[in-house]
């Protein structure tokens, strides 16, 4: 059993970015904590923010129940405004103390969306003041809005494509807006394609965050 926490910016980054490799973590029986940092509130397409919020984390569970994530929390951070304060630093150090998880999952350094790379500076100086007992985890990083370049790990996740689909979909006002699904499909089946050796059909891919030298 393998503890593995998910830092994910927005409500629908975990199912977008990782919700079929979370699906996998889950079948084999691993313990997955995901915390939201903002409940996306300024996503609204002009419905009022607490609102937004509202319906946002509503969303979150349902899609958490698709991927039978149990355990989730919501920051409630500012929207387009994710700082890695000390604050926000420490709490998040506190959890990782608490909860001792062997792998980290968050955005990558190079998403364009700004909370998203927030998000994994927020991770990266968690990570430096850990106490000495506590084994520091292995993060891997995901892509949601920019597709990455580099890769460490290539997940096979065909088993689990229409589960994180419906994850996807349980995000129905994010999907009215764009469709996030379609998109992620259309990047799973290419990663499948090109990165599963000898082809396979659907796949997610990770990069490293290696401490800085
Ligand atoms: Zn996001």
């Amino acid at each position: 059993m393998t503890r593995v926490l998910v830092v994910s910016p927005h409500p629908d980054d975990e199912s977008i970015g990782c919700g079929g490799t979370l699906r996998r973590h889950v079948v084999r029986g691993d313990d997955v904590h995901v915390i939201h940092l903002t409940s996306g509130e300024q996503g609204g397409d002009g419905r009022p923010p607490h609102e937004t919020a509202r319906i946002r984390e509503t969303e979150a569970e349902a899609a958490a129940a698709v991927l039978g994530l149990t355990q989730f929390e919501f920051w409630r951070q500012p929207d387009g405004a994710i700082r890695a304060t000390k604050h926000l630093v420490e709490q998040l150090r506190g959890s990782i103390e608490r909860f001792r998880p062997r792998i980290i999952y968050v955005t990558h350094a190079r998403e364009m969306h700004p909370d998203h790379r927030a998000a994994v500076r927020l991770v990266r100086q968690s990570l430096s003041g850990l106490r000495s007992q506590t084994r520091a985890p292995r993060v891997l990083t995901f892509e949601v809005w920019t597709p990455m370049q580099d890769m460490d790990e290539i997940v096979d996740i065909s088993p689990y494509i229409e589960t994180k689909m419906q994850a996807i979909r349980a995000h129905r006002s994010q999907c009215d807006i764009m469709r996030f699904d379609d998109a992620a499909l259309g990047l799973a089946r290419y990663r499948g394609e090109m990165h599963l050796w000898p082809g396979g059909d659907y796949a997610e891919i990770f990069c490293e965050l290696r401490p800085r030298s």
